[in-house]
């Protein structure tokens, strides 16, 4: 990276993503603006924080509710929406609604109260997107499809939270776009009794252009903006 500052490597990967976007748009038949980026900041510095911020983006993410009150904080002077996408434990949610605009992991009805009584307390509404395990196996975060509507309909109903749609990773070892195919039908469900909830947060920096093509709304990406994750070690 001789002579390549940290600057320049972000926007350069920022325009990658840019270009991927509008291209996956195009071939869609898509506005790019019914497309958000989300960056996911997670094991990176607030100063990459700062630096995306400096280059236009203004909806960041993190998984870690420890790690993303303290960024959140470092960064509370810049324009920035702060989404929640790892799994949370209950025990953490106020961490969580302290700065997240929208959770994206909403995934049982135990957390829903757990999200409602802190949204209360604080005096804030979180916009919540319900989780989905799109391979039927809740143990790695969502609800399963069946338990879907039944979140949804709980989180609707819980004061200081907002329904705004669905969220999904993409299952190991099947094809995103067939995921995000059914993704996209679940999302179709709950918008039928929430209208309001027309969120599909899908698409990470492997699989973004199936999700568009799946109608995708929010994208969540890492790796292509920032680099390669070191392992992360408990
Ligand atoms: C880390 C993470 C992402 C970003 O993944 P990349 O492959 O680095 O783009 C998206 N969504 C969730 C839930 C994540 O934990």
């Amino acid at each position: 990276m001789s002579g390549t500052t940290r600057r320049e490597e972000i926007a350069a990967g920022l325009e990658a993503v840019e270009a991927r976007i509008a291209a996956a748009c195009r071939a869609a038949g898509r506005d790019r603006a019914e497309v958000s980026l989300v960056a996911v900041t997670k094991t990176y510095p607030a100063s990459d924080v700062r630096i995306l911020a400096g280059l236009g983006v203004r909806d960041v993410a993190e998984n870690r509710a420890q790690e993303a009150a303290g960024k959140a904080e470092e960064c509370a002077d810049l324009p920035l929406t702060w989404h929640f996408v790892g799994q949370l434990q209950t025990n953490k949610v106020r961490l969580v609604v302290g700065h997240a605009a929208v959770v994206h992991s909403v995934d049982r009805p135990r957390l829903v109260g757990a999200l409602s009584t802190e949204a209360v307390r604080a005096g804030r509404e979180v916009g919540c997107l319900v989780q989905v395990a799109l391979d039927d196996d809740p143990t790695r975060g969502g609800a399963r499809p069946a338990d879907v509507l039944a979140v949804a309909d709980a989180v609707a109903a819980a004061e200081g939270l907002a329904l705004r749609g669905v969220m999904a990773v993409a299952p190991l070892g099947e094809e995103p776009a067939k995921a995000f195919a059914r993704l996209r039908e679940i999302a179709g469900a709950v918008r039928a009794g929430h209208p309001a909830a027309t969120v599909i947060s899908a698409g990470m920096s492997g699989d973004l252009d199936e999700a568009i093509a799946n109608g995708a709304t929010h994208l969540r990406i890492g790796t292509a903006l920032l680099g390669r994750r070191k392992p992360f070690v408990r």
